[in-house]
């Protein structure tokens, strides 16, 4: 039995977390923050993040300040000064008051990902990471859990599902979960070096077919390509000429981006969304980030839900007295707020999406008659989110 996560006599709590992305690396700052003891399991012999930017919005780092890297990460990002969607011609369908956005919730910032992820992961403690440990079993024994990795089964009071959309936990835990399902269109990303400061920012839309532009810091940009495609075609080799033919008419800078870029810093995925699981809950073990909620990335807050989750995680452990009426809680919070934002997203996916010239004249109509103020307003749910703190009345409401 390995000593990694085993519980110990003198009551100290323990904690397994499978997966070292975004939110196991949360996931395990905050449990470590609140006293328990750690290891988080990642598969891939080293640890590291894709070549692709992030958006970091206010409720996101408000959750990155809890778990004490807020400030690091705010050095090493760029403020958004500008954002909204145009067409594809260049012409502003709608405006984001970034100002406004800024004044009412706090900034939005782009992050390279790589960077995020050695913020994260620098501010674990050493040893708490576990690179080349594939789990592939786990178990529930009333009181505890059991993670097999390699030759080794530890034990702990707790197990934290944090292996990405496809999770292998949840398929052994939760064998009556929704597959992912595509969502009919595929990603292209790319960080090109732009020489200079970007100032522009946002997305374009034209039929099916959509590119967003984001400054990064160090005179860097991330453009990320969206298309609808069949699930799973590819250009092996080739996937830059298939974007330059699909974007390269597209309005400056995008044709001057992917002239400045190389093939090998073309990141492709399908995309795909997990269909709502009626329950992020079995026993001792919990959902987090893309293994409970995993959602189309058309508002920029995967990646912020899984900090969300990893914040509320902790506090509620700290602020209930036994661990399963906290998993309670953090189940009634935190599962219909991010199913509510996933649905939001998928929405947004579908008409962003739309193909035809009647539907994205519409689109593009609707979108230009919209107020910002109503954007802005729309995004506050979202955006207002807090982080509970130890005597938060998110403790009293436990499910
Ligand atoms: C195109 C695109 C753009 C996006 N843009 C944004 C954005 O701008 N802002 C935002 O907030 N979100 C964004 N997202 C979403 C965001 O990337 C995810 O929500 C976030 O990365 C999820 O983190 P995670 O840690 O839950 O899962 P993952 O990043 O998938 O991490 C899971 C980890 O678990 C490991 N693992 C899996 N199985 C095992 C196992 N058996 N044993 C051990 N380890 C295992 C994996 O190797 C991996 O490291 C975007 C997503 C896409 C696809």
């Amino acid at each position: 039995m390995g000593e990694a996560g085993h519980t110990d006599g003198a009551g100290e709590r323990s904690a397994m977390v499978v997966g070292g992305g975004i939110g196991g690396l949360a996931a395990g700052i905050a449990l470590t923050r609140s006293g328990w003891r750690v290891k988080v399991l990642e598969r891939a012999a080293t640890f590291g993040e894709v070549g692709a930017g992030l958006s970091l919005w206010p409720n996101g780092l408000r959750a990155l300040d809890a778990l004490g890297v807020g400030d690091q990460v705010r050095r090493q990002a760029l403020v958004e000064t500008q954002a909204g969607i145009r067409d594809m011609s260049g012409r502003w369908l709608s405006r984001t008051d970034t100002q406004e956005l800024d004044r009412r919730f706090g900034p939005v910032v782009m992050i390279h990902r790589a960077r995020l992820f050695d913020i994260l992961r620098t501010a674990l403690p050493a040893g708490t990471l576990c690179a080349d440990a594939k789990v592939t079993r786990v178990g529930l024994d009333g009181q505890h859990v059991e993670v097999e990795h390699g030759e080794e089964v530890s034990r702990a009071d707790l197990l934290v599902a944090a292996d990405g959309i496809g999770s292998s936990v949840r398929s052994a835990l939760w064998p009556q979960a929704p597959k992912p399902r595509y969502a009919g269109y595929t990603t292209w990303r790319l960080v090109v070096d732009t020489q200079q400061r970007l100032s522009v920012g946002g997305e374009s839309w034209g039929r099916g077919e959509r590119v967003g532009i984001a400054p990064l810091a160090d005179d860097r940009a991330y453009l990320f390509c969206v298309a609808n495609a069949p699930e799973g075609q590819r250009n092996p080799g080739n996937e830059l000429a298939e974007i330059r033919r699909r974007f390269g008419r597209w309005h400056a800078p995008i044709p001057q981006l992917l002239a400045a870029a190389d093939e090998e810093a073309v990141l492709r995925h399908d995309i795909y969304t997990l269909p709502p699981l009626a329950s992020f809950v079995t026993g001792r073990a919990v959902l987090l980030g893309d293994a409970a909620h995993a959602m189309t990335p058309n508002l920029g807050q995967g990646a912020n839900q899984a900090l969300e989750d990893a914040v509320t995680l902790a506090a509620l452990l700290d602020a209930h007295s036994d661990v399963e009426s906290a998993l309670a809680s953090y189940d009634h919070h935190r599962r219909p707020r991010t199913q509510l934002i996933g649905r939001r997203s998928d929405r947004i996916g579908v008409a962003a999406q739309w193909q035809s010239a009647p539907a994205t004249a519409l689109r593009d109509l609707m979108v230009r008659l919209t107020p910002g103020s109503a954007l802005l307003n729309s995004l506050a749910p979202i955006l207002d989110w807090q982080p509970p703190g130890r005597d938060d009345p998110l403790a009293d409401q436990a499910g």
